[in-house]
């Protein structure tokens, strides 16, 4: 089970196991299965699908999965035959047990367990553990998710969040070995700082859209949504910042068209952003041949993600015109990027929240808010099958009922923060 190798996208060359990049191009890293058909395992929440994740033997304590359903409530308002729902967060009544309430969790467990799995011992590793440490950067919601999976395996991890979003770090267990750093600054700016400490040695960067286990953990909302439906959906909605969970979705959907069992469609996928602080949106739909990097200054002009509805929507480097990547996800699916206002995507939370019944975090509002607009402009046609991945939820009932406690944070980290003092830092955590 989980018998695959790893592939650079844009040369083809095989990659060793933990590669996060290849040598001779930047093409995304990729997982190819032995197993060419979809097997279900008779295992819970996101190990159901382990044929097509990169571990063996997954720890049972973590890895929750995403529900999927066909919507009445919604499908009514809106006027469609066939929108099924994913939903990843905490609804018990609907067997969704994600109790930090976001899909993050399905990246969480899959990497910390191969982490434990491939890592060989390296000499002067930190707190006496046989795998490096794992170095996370966050906007908040992959921070809570690993400091959750962490806190029920026990393996140490180092977090880096911007001090804004520090509110969102916090766990239903004790927590474990969790070494939370603020970072003064931005998404990007976290990043930045988590690439320096990872650097060293006996630590390991969790690598973002270049993980694998990230992205095939994200994938298994297709995987649910062809096993529930029985055929790959016509549509795929969901609210972005890197664009990870598109090309995820993607990749899953080729997977499941090689099947054949579901059809050979693969969905077109419809990216949203939350305006506007929408660098994948200006990427795609803007005036072309821009770059990321070039574009820095104009998020600083309008103030990017201050006001933003959700902020962990904002990321200014997304892995976008990579072999493998956003742009080309969204190119063989002739996908689109969908702009959303704050109040279009408050109005999108309230019809969600009456019609379904549960609490949604901000970024899934901005793509129900997505979903409504595509409709609009006639890109959808109502008889033709949707999946809209409600990337979080549940949070308000997991607070009332779960008690979660917030995490300490550990060290203040400010833009630029050498290395050598990070490690430091984090060593004395660990080890004390
Ligand atoms: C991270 C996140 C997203 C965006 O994910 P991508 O990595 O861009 O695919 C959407 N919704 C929620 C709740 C998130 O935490």
């Amino acid at each position: 089970m989980g018998d695959y190798k790893v592939c650079c996208q844009g040369c083809g060359s095989v990659l060793h196991d933990l590669a996060t990049s290849c040598r001779l191009d930047p093409g995304l890293p990729r997982a190819v299965y032995s197993q060419k058909r979809l097997e279900i395992a008779d295992l819970p929440g996101v190990w159901r699908h382990l044929a097509w994740l990169p571990v063996k033997s997954p720890d049972m304590r973590t890895g929750a999965g995403s529900v999927c359903y066909q919507s009445q409530g919604l499908a009514r308002e809106i006027g469609l035959q066939r929108l099924f729902i994913s939903f990843s967060g905490f609804w018990p009544e609907m067997g969704a047990s994600m109790v930090t309430g976001s899909f993050k969790e399905l990246e969480a467990a899959p990497t910390m367990q191969r982490l434990s799995e491939t890592a060989r011992p390296v000499a002067g590793v930190p707190g006496g553990h046989n795998a490096p440490v794992l170095v996370v950067a966050s906007a908040g919601n992959t921070a809570r998710a690993f400091a959750q999976t962490a806190s029920l395996t026990g393996r140490p991890v180092v977090l880096f969040v911007p001090t804004s979003s520090l509110h969102r770090l916090w766990t239903t267990v004790e927590p474990g070995r969790i070494c939370l750093a603020g970072v003064e600054g931005d998404y990007l700016d976290a990043i930045q700082a988590a690439d320096r400490l990872a650097s060293r040695p006996g630590f390991l960067p969790e690598g973002g859209a270049r993980n694998i286990a990230r992205r095939d953990g994200m994938g298994t909302v297709m995987l649910e949504a062809a096993a529930t439906a029985g055929v790959i959906p016509d549509h795929y909605f969901q609210a972005v910042g890197s664009g990870t969970g598109g090309i995820a979705a993607w990749e899953a959907a080729l997977r499941l068209a090689g099947d054949g069992r579901f059809g050979s469609n693969i969905p077109r996928l419809h990216l949203a952003q939350n305006l506007p602080c929408a660098p994948i949106h200006r990427l795609w739909t803007g005036p072309g041949g821009e770059s990321p990097s070039g574009l820095s200054e104009i998020w600083k002009g309008l103030g990017c993600p201050d006001e933003m509805y959700d902020d962990v929507l904002f990321n200014r480097n997304p892995p976008y015109a990579i072999p493998g990547g956003v742009e080309q996800a969204l190119r063989e699916t002739s996908g689109a990027v969908l702009g959303v206002a704050n109040d279009e995507a408050e109005a999108a939370r309230q019809l969600f929240e009456s019609s379904e019944g549960i609490d949604i975090l901000p970024a899934p509002a901005v793509a129900v808010a997505a979903l409504l607009k595509a409709m609009e402009d006639g890109a959808v046609r109502k008889e033709e099958m949707v999946l809209l991945n409600i990337t979080g939820g549940g949070v308000k009932r997991s607070w009332e009922e779960l008690g979660p406690s917030i995490l300490p944070c550990q060290m203040k980290v400010r833009p630029g923060h050498p290395a050598d003092d990070l490690e430091k830092q984090v060593l004395e955590f660990i080890r004390s």
